[in-house]
């Protein structure tokens, strides 16, 4: 009898459990078992409806939702986690509307140096670049490190003459070269004081951009690519080629990659301590991505936002900041993209 009473009253505790687990939040969290998953960002902050036009606007909302399909096309066929990611990334890459590849911001010198890093959370091996110069695709060198290397971090010069023996596409610095991200350069100058100057936080967007995802196979992988922060000198290299910083990927937990003010990143090892509180604490993704963005991170200034992926699918979009360019895709097709808080 005392028996029954018992299983009876942990069974209603694990049937709770269920219904939280399979609420959907206001900050678009999914927690369904999904068999893949596609999560990315382009960049976290200042981004506001009252700046922003209708047509910007629909030029970020339709570009993150070309990337979604592309990497969705992927993982429906049966494609690898790391393909889906890295032609994700190529997407928003080639774009100038983001800060990575194309659209990279400056450096104090005028120029552009770009960071990249991608992790395969089944094997645990990595890859990354900083400071590249010349490769088109800042995330196919950090691939090729990843895949033809036996160490997990290149950079500057070493990092462009590997490119170029891997026979990836390089380009002259120049192609980095937007009118908007020269201006951003010219205001952050101007408004130097101290040593070195990033743009004020009234100005200020984070826009790298990053992937994350889950494939049929049960494989997770995630991948970020930046220009860095604009005006950045001596070589600055920030979180998002740091693993365990700005990117990190474990099978049994989940796949994340940043974007904020890198050297928090870099010293609160955001992307690695949600996956360890997952581990170690056995919290939910969305528990962990929340404590470590809005809780730690925030409490200490530390602006920006995350997107992770975790093996079952469920996805998580923290961010401080007042937006965050993101979005996602589940086997159902319909890629779901949001800017703003709500
Ligand atoms: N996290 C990047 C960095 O600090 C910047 C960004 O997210 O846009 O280099």
């Amino acid at each position: 009898m005392k028996k029954s009473i018992l299983v009876l009253f942990i069974s209603s505790i694990v049937m709770i459990g269920c219904d939280r687990a399979n609420s959907t939040t206001e900050n678009q969290t999914s927690t369904k078992k999904h068999e893949f998953g596609l999560v990315i960002h382009g960049g976290a902050g200042t981004i506001l409806k009252e700046n922003m036009t209708d047509e910007q606007e629909a030029e970020y909302r339709a570009k993150l939702e070309e990337a979604l399909q592309v990497g969705y096309a992927i993982l429906e066929k049966g494609g690898t986690s790391i393909d889906a990611i890295v032609e994700t990334i190529k997407i928003m890459e080639d774009s100038p509307l983001f800060n990575s590849g194309k659209g990279a911001v400056f450096t104090n010198a005028g120029t552009n140096e770009l960071d990249a890093s991608i992790m395969d959370g089944a094997t645990m091996n990595a890859g990354a670049v900083g400071g590249v110069t010349i490769v088109k695709n800042p995330i196919t060198a950090a691939r090729a490190v990843l895949e033809k290397s036996e160490h997990v971090m290149l950079t500057g010069e070493g990092a462009n003459q590997f490119a170029v023996l891997q026979g990836l596409d390089t380009v002259d610095n120049s192609y980095f070269y937007t009118e908007r991200r020269f201006q951003s350069l010219q205001r952050a100058k101007n408004k130097t004081t101290g040593s070195t100057t990033i743009l004020s936080e009234g100005e200020y967007k984070y826009g790298t951009v990053g992937a994350a995802a889950l494939d049929k196979h049960g494989n997770l992988a995630a991948a970020t690519s930046t220009g860095g922060m604009t005006n950045k000198k001596y070589g600055r290299i920030g979180d998002s080629p740091i693993i365990g910083a700005g990117t990190y990927a474990n099978n049994n937990t989940c796949a994340v990659s940043c974007t904020g003010h890198g050297e928090f990143f870099i010293r609160y090892a955001v992307a690695h301590d949600i996956s360890a509180m997952m581990e170690y604490k056995g919290v939910s993704l969305e528990e962990a991505g929340n404590e470590v963005v809005n809780v730690k991170l925030k409490n200490v200034e530390g602006s920006g936002g995350v997107i992770a992926i975790d093996k079952n699918g469920n996805v998580a979009m923290p961010f401080n900041t007042a937006g965050m360019y993101r979005g996602y895709i589940h086997p159902d097709g319909a890629a779901k993209v949001f800017i703003y808080k709500n």
